[in-house]
């Protein structure tokens, strides 16, 4: 090994200034999260997981549906949004105080909620701040009754703003689109969907939602199961029985597996295993689950609240977790917690007792060994917890603390503290297969009655194959193949040749900890190009190569941002499993700048009135 130059002391005295002592060997850290990374990586990274199409259909038949029986639609609108969610609705919202009135939302569920109304597994709750996440909460004037919402009380929410804007009213609930083609003659869009629609829209826009496929692992003899299974994302309590609030008393004699570790399994699993006659957690890589501390929001607390609260609290969510400072930290929780010590804050702070800026050098080397301190506590909290040692062992992550979606949650590891749970720790290589008659690991081979999947969502597929239908542009040219080699927008909106169709959510756009909020600002966007639009009394709107290329330009400018960090990350689906050169992965396909910067650009861009990049194009329609 190298004897440490003078240089490499000076940059250690700054990390133990900002740290205290370090008390761990960083090079042997460092060692072990590249051997953990190595024993996941596979060559099939993204094509490891299974389409839910043809056989495996029935996990995304929507379970909880009460489909209304109605004629097709045969006419024409002004607006068509895609999708019921929080984007659909944002973008619902805005428009009708925009003054839109001709508007419909389609949505495959069977009511308004998007991921809300797909998820209710037991224990579903959102783990960003529900006074930050839940939008729209002045509007509606709803002080959410935690500071973590459980499920049924966002989905009832999201049921409340469309009923707030009048979003119901023209609605297509139960209602998939199959294909949209624009009408160059016309200007219009034809939207066609299952349930025999064909109707006309002035303006459409895809509000499909990031996460919204659910993924099987593709398993030998997936299909050879005999017992039940089914997705989390569409929890059959009638097998189960209970709740999102839990009570599944039909598992009382059950065998139940559940394969999955990650964020929704996180929640599931305590719930599964109060229940369970017996539970078996298939683990292939283990969550980080630090401190939620939920607790009812205090009266007192929510009547004090001043006019412009939630916008002021969302901002400085939105800046601490972007690395910013802020004189107060108004959410303080795990993710504030995160970002203060991981990120520029803690530079800033090391910098502030030092005296003078820190070197690009210092700054780099205070923020690995913070996030190696951080990791380390999140691990002694499995010690702390986990009474069995091999099970805690097994429970600690070893890789960098955003390598994998954050998890915050009380229950989940004293779970593995019950008699009739066991942790079933593949060691990074995941289940090997499956029999008819449960689950094989490491040749052992367990049995089960039940089991499920919390194997999550695609990501980094093609952007049409997730929306489930393509999109047919001027010229016949298709969307799926203008984009196979990557996405193409200005500002993650509009894309040239697809007039007055708009794209909501994480495409191109920056990606935020708080997706409502990057989903409202965005829903201000296009509803202020609408207006414009509706203002000059233009037929289409339309990206103009110019503007889409600059976009493109801005995109590459800040597109370095992480690309070290997440080769050196175990697989998931924040650095492509593992295949960095994917075109369609949710943070390489990104804005790198971050949201703060995003929103500025969209605001100064508004506030400017000259709409550069856009074309309004066609004659003045009636
Ligand atoms: P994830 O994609 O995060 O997790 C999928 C899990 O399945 C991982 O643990 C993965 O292991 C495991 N897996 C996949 N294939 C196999 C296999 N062959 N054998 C064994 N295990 C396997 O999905 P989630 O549904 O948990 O979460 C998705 C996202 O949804 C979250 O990251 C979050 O953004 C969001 N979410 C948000 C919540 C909230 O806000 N409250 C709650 C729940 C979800 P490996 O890690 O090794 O790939």
């Amino acid at each position: 090994m190298q004897e440490p130059t003078a240089q490499d002391e000076k940059v250690q005295d700054v990390v133990s200034l900002a740290l205290g002592e370090i008390d761990f060997d960083p090079d042997v850290l460092r060692a072990k999260y590249l051997d953990e990374r190595d024993k996941r990586l596979r060559d099939d990274a993204n094509d490891q997981y299974i389409e839910v199409k043809g056989d495996f259909s029935k996990y995304v038949d929507d379970p909880y549906e009460t489909r209304v029986d109605r004629e097709p639609f045969n006419d024409t609108v002004e607006v068509v949004i895609i999708g019921g969610g929080f984007g659909g609705l944002l973008l619902g919202g805005r428009l009708r105080e925009a003054g839109f009135e001709d508007i419909r939302v389609i949505e495959k569920g069977g009511d308004f909620g998007g991921t809300w109304y797909w998820n209710r597994y037991p224990g579903a709750m959102c783990d960003v701040e529900s006074y930050c996440y839940l939008p729209m909460l002045e509007e509606l004037n709803y002080i959410p009754e935690h500071k973590y919402s459980f499920a049924p009380e966002i989905m009832g929410h999201t049921q409340n703003i469309a009923k707030h804007y009048g979003l119901y009213e023209n609605a297509c609930l139960s209602t998939e689109v199959t294909d949209l083609t624009w009408d160059e003659a016309d200007q219009f869009w034809i939207v066609s969907t299952n349930r025999g629609d064909r109707m006309r829209a002035r303006f459409v826009a895809m509000a499909n939602g990031p996460l919204n496929r659910p993924k099987l692992p593709g398993i030998a003899g997936i299909d050879d199961f005999k017992g039940h299974t089914f997705h989390t994302s569409r929890w059959d309590y009638d097998y189960t029985g209970g709740d999102a609030s839990g009570n599944l008393t039909n598992l009382k004699d059950k065998r139940v597996g559940i394969i999955g570790t990650g964020a929704t399994a996180v929640q599931c699993v305590p719930h599964l295993g109060e229940w369970a006659g017996e539970l078996k957690v298939f683990q292939r890589t283990p969550s980080s689950v630090d401190v939620r501390n939920n607790r009812p929001t205090e009266p007192d607390w929510a009547d004090s609240l001043q006019s412009g609260w939630q916008n002021e609290r969302m901002e400085n969510f939105n800046v601490l977790v972007s690395g910013g400072d802020q004189d107060e930290d108004l959410v303080a929780d795990g993710w504030t917690d995160i970002f203060r010590n991981l990120t520029g804050i803690a530079a800033k702070q090391a910098s502030r007792k030092l005296g003078r800026r820190l070197t690009g050098k210092e700054k780099g080397q205070l923020m690995v060994m913070a996030d190696y301190k951080k990791m380390n506590g999140v691990r002694d909290r499995v010690d702390s917890i986990v009474e069995d040692k091999e099970t805690a062992e097994a429970l600690k992550p070893w890789y960098r603390q955003f390598c994998k979606r954050p998890c915050f949650h009380d229950e989940y590891l004293p779970t593995f503290n019950r008699e009739n749970v066991h942790l079933i720790d593949t060691k990074g290589k995941g289940v090997e297969r499956m029999t008819e008659k449960g689950v094989v690991v490491d040749g052992v081979e367990h049995e089960l009655d039940c089991l499920i999947f919390a194997t999550g969502f695609e990501v980094g597929t093609s952007y049409t194959r997730r929306a489930g239908y393509d999109v047919t542009g001027r010229d016949g040219q298709k969307l799926s193949n203008k984009w196979k080699n990557g996405l193409k927008t200005l500002h993650g909106f509009t894309t040239h040749g697809f007039p007055s169709c708009f794209f909501l959510g994480f495409t191109q756009a920056a990606v935020t900890v708080n997706a409502p909020h990057a989903l409202n600002e965005q829903a201000k966007h296009i509803a202020a190009i609408m207006t414009e639009a509706r203002d000059r009394g233009a037929k289409s709107i339309e990206a103009s190569t110019e503007g889409e290329q600059g976009w493109q330009d801005e995109i590459k400018r800040t597109a370095r941002f992480g690309e070290r960090f997440r080769a050196e990350c175990t697989p998931g689906y924040y650095n492509n499993e593992g295949a960095e050169n994917n075109p369609n992965g949710l943070l390489t396909s990104g804005y790198g700048g971050g949201p703060i910067k995003f929103f500025r650009i969209l605001e100064q861009w508004r506030a400017a009135g000259t709409f550069d990049g856009i074309d309004f194009g066609g004659d003045k329609h009636a």
